[in-house]
């Protein structure tokens, strides 16, 4: 938890010998609260506050980055426990795992589906992050050739290596630690060759352990040894218990700075029915799994939970929107209408659906609003005569189309008169209504 400027005062030795470049201790100290300095502009302070210094602005929740860069992943680095509160800032990452006993051909079956698995929601693109192999086989060969076919098919997921061998791991490593995949997982009986090992490549570890306890006692142990990489993983016998361990992680990592708890967690769904295992991964989703790995491939299983992380992690204090510019419905020509709304997502597809229903091919100007919907925008100013016209400029609109005619929502018919004046188009007010759109355009 950050210390409040009072508080940073406090650590500093009150002499306002100025060496630090502010007037005052408490000046250094309230620009230190705002992250706007470093603690080494001041040459007095002491060890130990030092310590406290650094230790206090330190993010809660480390951020761990797996997989290399186009197919990086980063979780952690949360600072709350409501969304509401401010907002979550890294989104849970969903894999698939792969048994490596598979017969090849089915293997890239389902590689092919993940890879076929996105959706285009609001404006955003939805899809998988992970594909984990994992060595049921007990065989090197049948690993190695499972992460070798995986390799070959895609190169947009990171990577999840899952086997109780040591040297299994060692030598996938050996082969593919360039992709910096995560690797599961150290125990109690296993942390000092595994932590080495993954040291040594500068990878991710899995943690794991059957009780908050041990967990911490086992991240204290991976500390020692320089180790910080990890990715907890609290074992538990029933959901609840999961749930449980999820909260108070994250709890205790937030509330109480326990740093042998500040990293992201991992859950493994291994329930045998299916539909039981997409709803525990939804639970685990909203409280607090950084990873999640899951047993299905099935597109009506994903979109669920693709959904949820996408409504759980948007910025609760932003309006949801779409990128200004124009866009063509259908096959939009230089003689297509073109109607003006604003960007607010919700606005935007509302507005598409009864374009694309009217079958006429169309523009559509989505205007910079900051995500405002139409007549909250028109009230605090942002969808205005001189806001149109700026978008029209910026997507070129002269050039693409041949008629110098625009349609705006009936909301704001108000401004037709000024949007005239100052774009030198004809404006044309269309409906209230989006659903009024189809019948408009069919008797334009
Ligand atoms: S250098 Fe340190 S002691 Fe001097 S004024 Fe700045 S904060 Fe205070």
């Amino acid at each position: 938890m950050s210390l409040s400027s009072l508080e940073i005062y406090k650590l500093l030795p009150k002499t306002n010998c100025r060496q630090c470049g502010f007037p005052t201790c408490l000046a250094f100290a309230m620009q230190l609260a705002k992250k706007a300095v470093s603690i080494d502009k001041c040459p007095f302070l002491s060890e130990e506050a030092k310590k406290t210094l650094e230790e206090s602005s330190l993010p809660p929740i480390r951020l761990i980055t797996i997989g290399k860069e186009d197919a990086k992943l980063e979780i952690g680095n949360e600072t709350v426990l409501f969304r509401h509160e401010e907002k979550f800032y890294h989104p849970t990452g969903i894999g698939v795992i792969l048994e490596d006993d598979l017969p090849d051909s089915e293997i890239i079956k389902i590689i092919k589906k993940i890879k076929g698995l996105e959706f285009e929601r609001i404006g955003q693109k939805l899809k998988l992050d992970l594909i984990a192999i994992r060595n049921r086989s007990s065989s090197l060969d049948g690993f190695l050739k499972v992460i070798d076919l995986v390799v070959k098919e895609t190169s947009s997921f990171s990577l999840v290596f899952m086997s109780q061998k040591i040297d299994f791991l060692k030598k996938a490593l050996e082969l593919y630690s360039g992709l910096k995949p995560l690797i599961y997982k150290a125990t109690k009986d296993n942390y000092l060759e595994l932590t080495q090992l993954a040291k040594s490549y500068g990878i991710v570890l899995v943690v794991s352990a059957e009780n908050l306890d041990e967990l911490s006692l086992l991240t204290k142990e991976l500390n020692k040894m320089g180790f910080f990489e990890i990715v907890l993983e609290p074992q538990a016998d029933s959901v609840s218990s999961l749930l449980w361990n999820l909260t108070q992680i994250r709890r205790l990592a937030l509330k109480r700075r326990e740093r042998s708890l500040g990293y992201p967690t991992l859950v493994v769904l291994e329930d045998t029915d299916k539909d039981l295992e997409i709803l525990f991964a939804s639970t685990y989703l909203i409280k607090y799994a950084g990873i999640l790995l899951i047993n299905t491939s099935e597109p009506e299983d994903i979109l669920g939970i693709l959904t949820l992380r996408q409504n759980i992690y948007t910025d609760p204090q932003k309006p949801l929107q779409i990128e200004p510019k124009l866009y063509p419905v259908g096959t939009a020509n230089q003689n297509s209408p073109v109607l003006v709304t604003t960007n607010f997502s919700l606005t935007y597809y509302t507005v598409l659906g009864e374009v694309e229903a009217s079958k006429i091919p169309s523009y559509i100007l989505s205007v910079d609003t900051e995500g405002m919907s139409v007549l909250t925008a028109w009230a605090a100013e942002k969808f205005t005569a001189s806001s149109i016209v700026t978008a029209m400029e910026k997507a070129n609109l002269k050039e693409k189309v041949s008629h110098r005619s625009l349609i705006i929502p009936g909301y704001v018919a108000l401004m037709s008169g000024e949007l005239e004046e100052r774009s030198g188009w004809q404006v044309i007010v269309g409906p209230k209504e989006a659903s009024g759109i189809p019948s408009f355009l069919k008797n334009l």
